[in-house]
């Protein structure tokens, strides 16, 4: 089952959505938001989706890390505000 995984470009969250089939998942639209329900949601690259034969690509692997750490390094005080105040509180 193809996994793809997206980014939400209000909050910043990542989630991973399952689909049926490859042509399911590139025929669907990008998925709204779990977290703060926003439409703006884009589809980044995955290590469950660029697994082969051969399992994953170390280079495309490094390459989503260093994709993941850069979006990281541009995260806004407000964003994690915002993540923090999703969180239950205890
Ligand atoms: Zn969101």
């Amino acid at each position: 089952m193809p996994t793809y995984e997206y980014r939400c470009d209000d909050c910043g969250h990542r989630f991973a959505q399952f689909y049926r089939s490859i042509a399911a998942a590139q025929e669907a639209t990008a998925p709204a938001c779990p977290r703060c329900e926003g439409e703006e949601t884009r589809r980044v690259p995955s290590s469950f989706a660029v697994s082969g034969p051969s399992g994953p690509d170390p280079g495309q692997v490094a390459h989503d890390q260093a994709q993941a750490n850069r979006a990281a390094s541009v995260t806004s005080k407000e964003q994690i505000n915002t993540w923090r105040k999703a969180k239950p509180s205890s």
